[in-house]
Order: C-alpha cells, then sequence, then structure tokens
C-alpha cells in the first residue's frame, strides 16, 4: 500500500497523540483534577516534571520507536536486545520515575532481550501493571502492513518487562487498533484484534470494552492495572464527543479527570486517539513544549514515526533532508508586512532560511535545518476539506499558534511553499482571529491564488482561539 499524506499525518500522531497525554496528565498524576480545574501542560506531579516534559511513559515509548525506526524486527532477537538496551539506558541514567515492575526487572541490568524476560517472568505477586501498555504505540507503525506480526511484537516487547497475559493482550489489542487507525482512520481495530486473539481473550475484553463505553471511571478505579488503564482510556476516548479533531484533546481530558494514573492513561489513549486524528490533531501549543529522554522533541518523534512506518531512514529524503527541495514555480514577492500586525511577516519557503525571524511558522513540509528559536509546523495541503480531515482544525491552531508568539512578543515568518495559496489563507483566519477583514491579505499579498476550498474555509465563521 503507497502511504499517502494522511496516513503519515496518523503515523506520527500515534507518536504525538501519546506524549501529549503523557506530559499533560503528568501534572495530576495520582489525584483526581474536579470539573472547576483546568487541565493544562503544566508540569509538576509528585515528580516535579518540567511544563511539556514527558515522563516514562514516552522515555519508553521512544526507546522502542528508536529501534522501529531502523526498520528492524522487534520480533528478532537483534531488535529485541536493541529495545532492551534502550530500556536500561533510559534506567541507568536515574529517571524521576520509574513503575514498580520496571524497576525491579531493570534492576537485574540483563544484558540481553531474553534475560530480560526471563527475569520478569521471576517476579512474585501482581504482574499486571500498565508499564508496557503505556509504551506500545511503535510497535503499531513497524507492522503497519502485517497485523500478525504487529500481534507478535506486541507480546514479546511486553513480555520484556511484563510477565502477565493481560498485559500482552493489551498490547496486542492497542498496537493492533493503532495500526487500524492509522490505516483506515477509526477505531474498529479495537474490537477487531479480539478476532486474531481467541475466544478466551474475545470473552474477557468483550465486556470490560462494553462497560467502558457506557460505565464511568469509578467502575475501573485502579488504572495502575492494565486492564482498567485500557478500559480508562477506551472510556475517555469512546465518551468524549468524536465530531472533528477536537476529539482528541477532549478525550485526554476525560482521562485525565478520571484520576489516579493520569499521565499513562492519556498516554495509552494518546497513542489511539493520535493514529486516528493524526500529528494535526495535537494541538500546537503542546507540541511546542513536548520534550524528554533521549534529548527528543516533538518534531523528533515525528521523524521517528515516519521512519518507523517507511521501514527505515531514507537519506536524502523528506524528513531526513536539511532543506526540502521545492521545484520553482510561482513565487510571492519577498516578504510582505501582514496587513493587520507589524509584526508577522508573510512570504514562500525561501524566507524562511533567511534567519531574519524569531519564529517560523511553517504551513508546508520542511526539512531537519534549524530556521529560527521558535519553529512551528503545521500539517496543510494545499487543498480543501477533502485533503485535510482536520482543516478547520488546523487553521485555527495555526491562526492561534502565530497569536500566541506575538504575545509572546516574537517577529513571525508565516510561510507556504510559494505564498500564494497556504500563506495567505492562514494569514487570512489570523485577521478574522483578530476581528478584522480577510480580504485585505489579498490586497497586499498580489500575486495570491489560494485553492478555492482552502481560502473558503479560512475565512468561514466562527473562528475558534
Ligand atoms: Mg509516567
Amino acid at each position: 500500500m503507497k502511504l499517502t499524506g494522511a496516513h503519515y499525518d496518523r503515523a506520527v500522531g500515534a507518536l504525538l497523540g501519546s506524549a501529549a497525554g503523557d506530559a499533560l496528565g503528568a501534572g495530576y498524576e495520582f489525584t483526581h483534577p474536579p470539573q472547576d480545574t483546568v487541565i493544562a501542560m503544566i508540569g509538576g506531579g509528585p515528580f516535579n516534571f518540567a511544563p511539556g516534559e514527558w515522563t516514562d511513559d514516552t522515555s519508553m515509548a521512544a526507546a522502542v520507536a528508536r529501534v522501529a525506526a531502523t526498520g528492524a524486527d522487534l520480533r528478532s532477537p537483534a531488535g529485541l536486545n536493541a529495545v532492551a538496551a534502550g530500556f536500561s539506558e533510559w534506567f541507568a541514567q536515574g529517571p524521576k520515575d520509574v513503575g514498580t515492575q520496571t524497576r525491579a526487572v531493570l534492576s537485574h541490568h540483563d544484558a540481553t532481550a531474553a534475560e530480560m524476560t526471563a527475569t520478569a517472568a521471576t517476579l512474585r505477586g501482581r504482574k499486571g501493571g500498565n508499564g508496557s501498555l503505556m509504551r506500545t504505540a511503535a510497535v503499531g507503525l513497524r507492522y503497519l502492513q502485517d497485523p500478525k506480526g504487529c500481534l507478535e511484537a506486541a507480546a514479546l516487547v511486553s513480555d520484556l518487562t511484563h510477565d502477565d497475559e493481560r498485559a500482552r493482550q493489551a498490547c496486542q489489542i492497542w498496537s493492533y487498533a493503532i495500526r487500524h487507525a492509522v490505516l483506515y482512520g477509526n477505531f474498529g481495530g479495537v474490537r477487531e484484534s479480539l478476532t486474531h486473539l481467541g475466544q478466551e481473550a474475545t470473552d474477557f475484553w468483550t465486556p470490560l470494552l462494553n462497560g467502558a463505553e457506557t460505565g464511568v471511571p469509578q467502575d475501573f478505579p485502579k488504572n495502575g492495572w492494565v486492564v482498567h488503564a485500557l478500559q480508562t482510556a477506551w472510556y475517555a476516548i469512546t465518551q468524549a464527543d468524536q465530531s472533528d479533531a477536537g476529539h482528541l484533546g477532549a478525550a485526554l481530558e476525560l482521562a485525565i479527570r478520571a484520576g489516579n494514573d493520569t499521565d499513562t492513561t492519556a498516554a495509552i489513549a494518546g497513542g489511539l486517539l493520535g493514529a486516528r486524528w493524526g500529528g494535526s490533531a495535537v494541538p500546537a501549543r503542546w507540541r511546542r513544549m513536548l520534550h524528554g529522554w533521549p534529548g527528543l522533541v516533538a518534531k523528533d518523534l515525528a521523524t521517528l514515526a515516519i521512519e518507523t512506518v517507511n521501514g527505515g531512514k531514507n537519506p536524502g529524503v523528506w524528513p531526513n533532508v536539511d532543506v526540502v527541495d521545492y521545484a520553482t514555480g510561482t513565487t510571492a514577492s519577498g516578504p510582505v508586512m501582514h496587513p493587520h500586525d507589524k509584526g508577522v511577516f508573510l512570504a514562500g519557503h525561501a524566507a524562511a532560511l533567511s534567519g531574519d525571524y524569531d519564529a517560523v511558522v511553517s504551513v508546508c513540509r520542511m526539512g531537519t535545518r534549524t530556521l529560527a528559536p521558535d519553529h512551528v509546523e503545521f500539517w496543510l495541503i494545499d487543498a480543501g476539506p477533502t485533503e485535510n480531515e482536520n482543516l478547520q482544525f488546523i487553521l485555527d491552531d495555526a491562526a492561534a499558534t502565530v497569536r500566541e508568539l506575538r504575545a509572546e512578543g516574537k517577529t513571525v515568518l508565516l510561510h507556504g511553499v510559494h505564498g500564494t495559496s497556504r500563506t495567505p489563507s492562514v494569514a487570512a483566519r489570523y485577521s478574522m482571529l483578530l476581528g478584522q477583514e480577510p480580504d485585505e491579505v489579498l490586497n497586499v499579498m498580489t500575486s495570491s491564488r489560494p485553492d478555492p476550498a482552502l481560502w473558503a474555509a479560512a475565512t468561514h465563521r466562527p473562528v475558534r482561539a
């Protein structure tokens, strides 16, 4: 299957959505935020994370993703050894929070995956923590075209630290659902996975999924346990408003309000939500803040996701290029000032390389080169809603981001490829957010020829701040 831009967006979303849920939930761990508490990426919590810093959930997920992104088979000894080595590398630098079971296993300092799995099997007591489910998203991306491989790999990666049949099945269900959501843009993979897992698993999980869809968090309160954690995530996904890309943020908030292990239930939910709605549904105000072990930011997670679904790194091919080589064509002459904000400049992609701005907002694909102290990218295709499932959400998010950067006192370059369609459209959305007349953008950007459906969406009311 040839992957489309929408597939890539959703693959990116699996890692970004999970990281966003994790960092969002970190500030509320072991609490039950009341209804009047605003849920924001505040950091803090019992382990005093920085705002936007992800926790063990995404760090361990990154350890899996780094291996998946090489194209390695996670079922092979080499692939599993590399994942196990990543877990050990993370553990060795003394992370703030480590799950009980994971700590018990990694404290053993096993050299191979086989030894790590054996150590996990020797643990006594309860072994069904949520610590393998929280890191399983990249497994779904690695086996996008191979459902059987996805189920096998999910079990083996879970077994590295969690010797538990329910943890294994939960990882299989969720990884399968994530690959399904990336491919088809829906949540049908959760139930469909059970058809591959046998009658016992179907009989066990079906009533639990039903209960999550109709119940309340008090029905599955012990969400440190993998079963209640999956139910909490599924509750949040199915009971939040699913009408547009705002579903991602709304469901993460529901997962966090359910309380207890909030970073992990939101990380679990976020992996599947992002796989369904795409990285473009993760608001830029969160993407700008995300960071964590091993020294990664949101863009790095996006690159790992794309490399994973491509079967490895392709040097010289996006996203592994310094600068994207856009064919020359109609290009707006030099940057022009936004008609309603003298700190915002509008142009084609070449202006982004000038280094003249505090912040660059790109509404087209860009390479790896650092363009400005602040660089925010939006996944916008030069077309209307048939090509951009999250079009209204993206336009509003981009306009809100320009406003946020300006509120921080930064000069902003807003640019697309040629500065003739996406650039004026987003600039017009920003005008509307400021309560101004969007058509004035066309008076200053005289080479504008915006895609009609895109322009119609950009100038459509109401504006969501
Ligand atoms: Mg955590």
